[in-house]
């Protein structure tokens, strides 16, 4: 296999003590930025049409993924085959029709999207939803905060209002529920999986700007368009046929007419004493819809491991590879590339695959590699939460997942930036790899964003696979300690999610050679390790049979 070694950045990473088994000495490897600008080039061209799942652009990036894989040598990691099929419902309410309307103790017709903005829970063309409001607080059964707003009331063929976040530290007790970081009970994805998981038929959640992290028309402009799902699992609770969000004032002016006062059930909700309310209200919706199907692939390849047991284990590499696709033309540029997201963590990715894949069999780690690159992760995670609850090895035999979404363009760095450090064993252990090369882990700048929910390696934690995303920081080789803010800053303003975040001549790949390195070296270390990471005390995902319901 030709490699052209344009500036091979480290020749050879040695495992860190305490994270690998003593003595292991991981044999050389290169990982040049030739290869990864002629990966991030060609992912990221006009050409691939902004690689939208079940697009001709789309199909082009899996196709090409899948060869990659191929001519390097690894296995296909799933039934034979480098693509792993992943089907995708689409939902697309008809806006225009949507009624939502009230009747008993408080009588009403609610707006969409002025006061509400409803869509189906599940893939059908008729969604109706019935039932007695009931204000359920937070919503949240967490046994480890011993919290439960549910006190075993039954909710079933109810429709559920909800306070939006988690509840509040107090201070009594300010590591409740975190502190001011946001856990998975704060995430409106949990608020809509309990509902299910108590048999409700609906459920709202009551957005308030600070306590989501966003206005109003970010919940309008989020919801009020197609939805897209996976084919629901049977095995899954039935979905619920209204899922929705109301505004503070809706739910206050509806809430009073029936005689309760919203600020004073808000208190109410921040104590453990907290009961469901009835409310007396019954809420009627209907939401017409179109539904469609599509077809896409996750993209995945195996270097196996060297130890006759231990190969049964895996180590888990993920990148997603699609984007937006084609959309609404910005400066006259209708194509959303996605350069920066994610082409660049697949080109990072590929090139960490053939470097596992170059190893003579002897000198490759005990465990086994799996390098996945997943659909449809701007539609909601969908194409990783299916590679988990449909993994081609039982999820247990998964000992790790490590995400890249957003590799570094921008040059060298001294630090690095994790979500989940605290979550799991993999935090320390990524530190004390990192510090043996003279690097660092920057602190999460926002935990109170939940950004750990938000990124693929978190359809991972749900399965009970400790996992992490790492990128790059911000201390730039180089450069004034401030530059590398406000690149993050221009980044976010500028490109994110826009047909600008496009292939630049100027981009600086050496920071993309050194985070490929660091984390095959660090997925190798995990796989040579004698223990396997687990999650920390706290973490709401652990291994045992109660893992969290997938949908
Ligand atoms: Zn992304």
């Amino acid at each position: 296999m030709f490699r052209p070694s344009l500036r091979p950045l480290v020749v050879a990473v040695v495992a860190a003590g305490g994270v690998a088994a003593a003595g292991v000495r991981l044999p050389a490897q290169a990982i040049t930025t030739a290869e990864i600008d002629g990966d991030l080039r060609f992912l990221s061209s006009d050409l691939l049409e902004g690689r939208a799942p079940a697009t001709r652009g789309g199909q082009l990036a899996s196709a090409y993924i899948a060869s990659a894989l191929q001519v390097a040598g690894l296995a296909p990691g799933y039934k034979g085959s480098f693509l792993q099929p992943v089907s995708i419902d689409v939902v697309s309410a008809d806006q225009s029709a949507i009624r939502v309307s009230v009747s008993g103790a408080a009588t009403a017709t609610l707006r969409d999207p002025e006061d509400v903005v409803v869509w189906s829970g599940a893939a059908t063309e008729s969604a109706a939803a019935h039932g007695e409001l009931v204000f359920v607080g937070y919503g949240v059964s967490a046994s480890e905060y011993r919290w439960d707003d549910f006190k075993g009331v039954d909710l079933a063929g109810k429709v559920l209002l909800i306070l939006v976040n988690d509840p509040p530290a107090t201070s009594a007790e300010p590591a409740l529920f975190d502190g001011p970081a946001m856990t998975y009970y704060g995430r409106w994805t949990y608020k809509f999986e309990e509902a299910e998981r108590r048999g409700a038929v609906g459920a709202l959640i009551i957005h308030e700007t600070e306590r989501a992290g966003y206005p109003w028309h970010t919940v309008v402009g989020s919801w009020a368009k197609e939805q897209r799902m996976l084919p629901r699992d049977p095995a899954l609770p039935a979905p619920l046929a209204m899922r929705g969000w109301i505004t503070d004032s809706a739910a206050t002016a509806l809430l009073a007419r029936a005689g309760l006062d919203l600020a004073a059930l808000r208190t109410r909700a921040a104590t453990r004493d907290f009961r469901p309310v009835a409310t007396g209200i019954t809420l009627d919706a209907s939401i017409p819809s179109r539904v469609a199907h599509l077809a896409s692939d996750n993209v995945v390849g195996m270097v196996p491991g060297r130890d006759p047991a231990l190969r049964a284990q895996y180590v888990v590499f993920t990148a997603h590879w699609d984007h937006l696709g084609i959309g609404p033309p910005v400066n006259g540029d209708s194509i959303y590339n996605g350069a920066e997201d994610n082409a660049s963590g697949v080109a990072d990715a590929l090139a960490m695959a053939r470097a596992a894949a170059a190893l003579p069999p002897a000198r490759r780690p005990r465990r086994s590699l799996l390098f996945l690159f997943v659909t449809a992760e701007e539609s909601g995670l969908l194409g990783s939460a299916y590679f988990a609850q449909h993994p081609p090895v039982p999820a247990s035999a998964l000992i790790a997942d490590l995400n890249i979404d957003g590799g570094n363009l921008l040059g060298v760095v001294r630090d690095l930036t994790v979500l989940g450090e605290h979550k799991s064993t993999l935090g320390a252990s990524l530190a004390a790899y990192v510090a043996t090369r003279g690097l660092r882990l920057a602190p999460d700048a926002h935990p109170e964003k939940g950004y750990f929910y938000r990124s693929d390696h978190f359809s991972f934690a749900r399965v009970g696979v400790p996992s992490v995303s790492i990128g790059p920081g911000t201390d730039f080789v180089g450069r004034e300690p401030s530059w590398g803010i406000d690149q993050d800053d221009a980044y976010t303003a500028h490109r994110y999610h826009q047909p600008s975040d496009e292939y630049r001549p100027d981009f600086d790949l050496r920071g993309a050679a050194q985070l490929a390195e660091i984390v095959l070296g660090f997925g190798e270390s995990l796989a040579n390790a004698p223990t396997v990471p687990t999650w920390l005390p706290g973490a709401e995902f652990h291994r045992s049979g109660t893992t969290a319901a997938v949908q």
